[in-house]
């Protein structure tokens, strides 16, 4: 695709070059101009008022997909246990299914795995596409990727929701292009637009700098992962009669390619930040041996767990496992508080749905103060420690 400005239209608004994310439209003599810099990507068309800029593709068709019914979830299991996320996308898959007026359905391969149907359908299911086979016991991307993209072309359904976990985005992927659709991954939000009824898939974008909304209205089913913390698992009634519509699975033995001989559960990994009540954060602010001994009795002495910041993550002050942000864990504990801790946009992406936020921070100017319910403007080597001081003396009065 290639764009250029009809001269005569173009009235030197200055919409377009404000809209070029690339910096490829310039105003030339009052005119827009393109340079060497355009990637066709169409952000200017949009803004263009006066038809004074032009693309040689026509636009495309968008097809009807009158036959495409329903919202699907990727069910992911390890040995029988249901991932939380995927009870997170049971709870706007419900949502989705309200406002288009379709039914939400799972997807459940594995083995030995019927006890996971009725936690499905308390969540919300009505119908459960359901696996079985030895050969589906351990996630594998061949297997997995074969029989569900089976089922879909055979079920047609309108949106599919997969988990943005290791597994999720392995398996995503992989039928995207089995499928031939698009893929939104790592979403943050997603709702349906009432005038077409496509889905509304955000994401940040540009290192978290901007949010992107994206549309898929060529293609079906629309699929988009959404990261684990994000969204909200809803119990339901569950008043109705579960609909599993088993199928079978042909695996040859190219498409389990690989014998799981063990599971080896890694020890210390799992700190469980996503179900911390309270979480105390260091950011660079507390970047040294004192700063983290603080943060750390101060999660001690309210019972809570420690987080981070990207930085000290960097820097091998902490493990990744403590990180917070867009590209870390997304957590809603009770309370947060934010120990040195500026308040970028990648580090609000983790946290900014805490109940409570506190911020401790010696810059009053501090980005962080504009999410906080509570500001402590000072010194966290001060702060901190007699924080923890006053926390701790008053469970030993409740003591005696
Ligand atoms: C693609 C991408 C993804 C990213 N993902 C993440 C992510 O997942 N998580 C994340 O956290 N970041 C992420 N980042 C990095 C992010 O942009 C910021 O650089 C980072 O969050 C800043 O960390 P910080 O607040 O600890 O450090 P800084 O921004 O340096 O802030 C330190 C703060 O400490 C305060 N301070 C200093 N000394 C004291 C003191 N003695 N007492 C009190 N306050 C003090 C300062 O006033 C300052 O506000 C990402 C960046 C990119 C580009």
């Amino acid at each position: 695709m290639e764009i250029f400005i009809s001269k005569d239209n173009c009235t030197g608004c200055k919409k377009c070059t404000k809209a070029c994310p690339y910096g490829a439209l310039v105003l030339i003599d009052g005119k827009a101009a393109v340079n060497d810099r355009c990637t066709a990507c169409g952000a200017c068309l949009t803004v263009c008022k006066t038809r004074a800029i032009i693309s040689n593709v026509k636009e495309r068709e968008i097809p009807a997909f009158d036959d495409r019914k329903g919202v699907w979830v990727f069910v992911e299991q390890t040995e029988g246990h249901i991932h939380k996320v995927t009870l997170e996308l049971l709870g706007i898959g419900q949502i989705l299914a309200a406002s288009t007026g379709q039914e939400l359905s799972a997807v459940l391969l594995g083995n030995n795995v019927y006890h996971c149907l009725d936690t499905l359908k308390e969540f919300g299911a009505k119908n459960v596409y359901f696996c079985q086979h030895p050969g589906l016991e351990n996630y594998q991307t061949a297997s997995y990727s074969k029989i569900i993209s089976e089922i879909v072309q055979n079920n047609k359904p309108n949106i599919l929701l997969i988990g943005a976990t290791p597994i999720g985005r392995d398996l995503a992927p992989r039928l995207a292009i089995r499928l031939e659709v698009g893929l939104t991954a790592d979403c943050t939000e997603l709702a349906i637009d009432q005038r077409d009824g496509t889905l509304l898939q955000t994401r940040p974008a540009f290192g978290g700098n901007v949010m992107a909304t994206i549309k898929s209205p060529y293609s079906r089913p629309q699929m988009a992962t959404v990261r684990p913390g994000v969204m909200k698992a809803t119990r339901t009634m569950g008043s109705y009669e579960l609909n599993v519509i088993e199928k079978k699975a042909h695996l040859s033995p190219q498409d389990t390619p690989i014998d799981v001989l063990e599971r080896i559960n890694q020890k210390g990994k799992n700190i469980g930040l996503e179900n911390a009540k309270v979480i105390v954060a260091a950011g660079r602010g507390a970047a040294s041996e004192k700063g983290i001994k603080f943060v750390f009795a101060l999660a001690e002495a309210l019972g809570g767990e420690v987080a981070c910041t990207r930085p000290l993550v960097e820097e091998g002050l902490l493990p990744l496992e403590r990180q917070v942000g867009q590209t870390g864990l997304v957590v809603k504990p009770e309370i947060y508080i934010a120990c040195g801790i500026s308040g970028a946009i990648q580090h609000k992406a983790g946290m900014s749905d805490s109940r409570y936020i506190i911020a401790i921070n010696s810059d009053k100017n501090a980005p962080i103060f504009g999410v906080a319910d509570w500001g402590i403007l000072g010194d966290l080597n001060e702060v901190v420690p007699t924080f923890a001081a006053a926390i701790t003396r008053r469970a030993e009065r409740r003591e005696k």
